[in-house]
C-alpha cells in the first residue's frame, strides 16, 4: 500500500482532475427517499443500471412505502422486478426488508451504519450507499469501480469490497470523506477502467502501485 502522503496525494490530484458530488443529489439510482434507494440498491445486485431501471419503475408505481408493498403477493412483486434478474430471490427479500424495517424502526429506515445493517437485504455496500447519498453522511461507499481503483493505486490492499470499504475510512483523510466516492468512481469509470486503464495519462500514474509494477513494465 501506498504511505500515508500518497493517499493525501492521490485524493488532491483526483478532487482537482474529477468533479465532486452535485447538490441535491438524490439516492441510488435518482431515488427520492430512503426507503426507495435501499429497495433500488437490493434491485441492482447483478443487474445492468437500465435493468433496474425499469424494474424500479415498475415496482414504485404499485407500492412506495413498507405497508403498501407488504399488501402486494411476491407474484405481483417478482412480476414488477423480472427485469433485474433473480426477481423471485429479490421479491422475498424485499418482503423481509419490509417485515423488519417495519418492526424494528416503525417503517422509518435509520440513518446509521449499523441500523441499515440490521436490515435483510442490506449489506455494507447498500448500507453505505444509502448513507452518502440520501443522508449526506461523510461516507466513501464501495462498489465495483471503486474496489478497483483504490486496489490498482495502493490506497487499500483488500480482496472484497467491504474490506476495501473498512480499509479506507482507516486510511482517508477526513477532507476527502465527503466527496472521495464521487472521484473515485468517476475516476474508475474514465480513466482507471476494469479492461483498459489509460495508465499512460493518468493524473495519478507516479503513485500508481499497478502502473509501478505490472502495466509499467509492460508499457516499457
Ligand atoms: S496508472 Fe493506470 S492502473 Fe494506475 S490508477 Fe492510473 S489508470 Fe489506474
Amino acid at each position: 500500500m501506498i504511505d500515508e502522503s500518497g493517499v493525501e496525494e492521490v485524493y488532491r490530484r483526483l478532487s482537482e482532475a474529477m468533479p465532486g458530488r452535485t447538490k441535491g443529489a438524490k439516492g441510488p439510482k435518482g431515488q427520492p427517499d430512503a426507503f426507495r434507494s435501499c429497495i433500488s440498491c437490493m434491485l441492482s445486485a447483478q443487474s445492468l443500471d437500465r435493468n433496474t431501471a425499469a424494474a424500479t419503475r415498475a415496482l414504485f408505481a404499485l407500492a412506495t412505502t413498507p405497508e403498501d408493498m407488504l399488501a402486494l403477493s411476491d407474484e405481483q412483486v417478482a412480476r414488477a422486478i423480472k427485469p433485474c434478474g433473480l426477481y423471485n430471490v429479490k421479491a422475498r427479500n424485499i418482503r423481509k426488508f419490509c417485515e423488519t424495517l417495519l418492526a424494528l424502526h416503525g417503517g422509518v429506515v435509520p440513518d446509521t451504519r449499523e441500523g441499515l445493517l440490521s436490515l435483510p437485504g442490506i449489506g455494507r455496500k447498500c448500507a453505505d450507499i444509502v448513507l452518502s447519498f440520501t443522508f449526506g453522511k461523510d461516507v466513501i461507499a464501495v462498489d465495483t469501480h471503486v474496489h478497483r481503483v483504490c486496489n490498482r493505486i495502493g490506497l487499500t490492499e483488500a480482496k472484497t469490497a467491504d474490506r476495501t470499504a473498512q480499509q479506507l475510512e482507516e486510511r482517508s483523510p477526513e477532507w476527502a470523506m465527503r466527496d472521495g466516492h464521487f472521484w473515485l468512481i468517476q475516476f474508475g469509470k474514465q480513466v482507471c477502467k476494469a479492461r483498459t486503464p489509460r495508465c499512460a495519462t493518468c493524473p495519478v500514474n507516479d503513485l500508481c502501485e499497478f502502473y509501478g509494477g505490472v502495466a509499467g513494465r509492460e508499457a516499457s
